[in-house]
């Protein structure tokens, strides 16, 4: 049978070739030197483990109602409510019809739900360029246009920059910070400028905030919690009544090591959350039973010493990168962006070609961009892997 002509016109218009590229470079080279790494170097938190381990064994194996179980959607709401001050519908009604938080299968579950409920053929979906290599696909695969928004040099999607592609065929702002591939985190300004557009031309703002436990203290803001008021992500979600116009999409695989449990979260208007349970219902079904379970322990977990390693081997890079190129300023998540030097007179993916000569993977910029002049350098491994990396890499820039 020609199987090649059944094939969508969905599923062909997306090229993974260049991602592909270093999976296979990976997998070839004996012992590499692998700064392109997208999850933490560190294991999943024992209590964390535990609380899955039990749930098995608990025969908590079946089908969950599609929003969650009540012990992660409770623990969800009561965080919601001390870390934005959004008064979330109680747990009980979280798991009826006017839900809003839906748990579900990855950050992804919750970014293609989000999508597939919001956009029509011919819809547009502004997204920051450089993006999460994901964006534009879950745009086109709803029949939709990602309109990229050029963040360079600084790589901060700001109002000035999305104001001028608001058409009336926008029906979303796809706003990520701290930011893949860069680790650019807005300002709490940028935060509030870019919701203020958004209500005045009735557009969604959707905030990806997979990497917001991975905020470093110099880019934090002020935040109540409770009666307290601590450092936490600048968010629009933190912005007054921003549960009724933010969608706010969460997750738990970045910041407890267990991407591979995918599980994540969303939380915003009830109505746009309705839609999303009413497809997760016929698609994904429910996010990983036991997972769910084991995942209300996160909420016990001070992965502070973590964060903490991680801003010292961000400083690190920062450091050795910014002595021989542009790096814009990363102040979370666990990647650097910076430029190939111009005057090497080659493109990032030639650049990496030359990386990989020297056993060292990092990701070609035309990845995440329209532009193929940057490299996204993950820290995701140990000091001493990252150390010989970035020799190798300052040396190839010409430092
Ligand atoms: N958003 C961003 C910005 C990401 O970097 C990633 C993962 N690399 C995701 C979403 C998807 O995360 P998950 O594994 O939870 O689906």
């Amino acid at each position: 049978m020609d199987i090649d002509r059944l094939i969508s016109d969905r599923a062909r218009a997306i090229d993974a070739s260049g991602i592909r590229k270093i999976f296979d470079a990976a997998s070839r080279l004996a012992d590499p030197i692998n700064l392109s790494i997208g999850q933490p170097d560190f294991p999943v938190p024992e209590q964390v483990k535990a609380g899955a381990v039990r749930a098995i064994d608990a025969d908590r194996n079946g089908y969950t109602p599609t929003q969650g179980v009540p012990e992660l959607l409770e623990r969800i709401v009561a965080w919601l409510k001390l870390d934005l001050g959004w008064e979330a519908a109680p747990a009980s009604a979280a798991a009826g019809a006017d839900a809003s938080v839906l748990v579900t299968t990855g950050t992804s579950g919750a970014l293609s739900l989000a999508l597939l409920a919001m956009l029509s053929p011919g819809d547009e979906l502004v997204i920051p360029d450089p993006y999460f290599v994901a964006y534009p696909h879950l745009a086109r695969m709803c029949g939709a246009t990602p309109v990229l928004c050029d963040t360079a040099p600084d790589m901060r999607l700001t109002a000035a920059r999305v104001e001028p592609l608001l058409t009336d065929r926008t029906k979303a702002v796809l706003f990520n910070s701290p930011s893949n591939p860069c680790g650019v985190v807005s300002t709490k300004e940028e935060c509030s400028d870019l919701l203020e557009l958004c209500r005045a031309r009735g557009v969604l703002l959707i905030t990806d905030e997979i990497y917001d436990e991975f905020t470093y203290a110099d880019s934090q803001t002020d935040a109540a919690m409770g009666d307290a008021s601590i450092a936490r992500c600048p968010s629009p979600a933190r912005l007054e009544g921003a549960s009724e116009d933010v969608l706010l999409i969460r997750g738990f695989g970045k910041t407890y090591a267990c991407t591979g449990w995918r599980l994540g979260y969303a939380a915003g208007p009830a109505a746009l959350l309705a839609q999303m349970a009413k497809l997760q219902q016929y698609t994904f079904v429910c996010a990983p039973a036991p997972l769910q379970v084991a995942a209300a322990e996160c909420f016990d977990v001070d992965m502070g010493a973590h964060v903490r390693e991680y801003q010292r081997r961000r400083d690190l890079v920062v450091e050795r990168l910014s002595a021989v190129t542009d790096v814009p300023a990363p102040g979370g998540a666990f990647y650097a962006f910076p430029r190939v030097p111009e005057r090497l007179g080659i493109s990032a993916t030639e650049f990496v070609d030359r990386c990989m000569d020297r056993n060292v993977l990092v990701i070609p910029g035309g990845v995440f961009s329209a532009r193929d002049e940057r490299v996204r350098v993950s820290y995701a491994t140990s000091l001493s892997q990252l150390e010989k990396g970035l020799d190798i890499l300052v040396e190839l820039m010409g430092g």
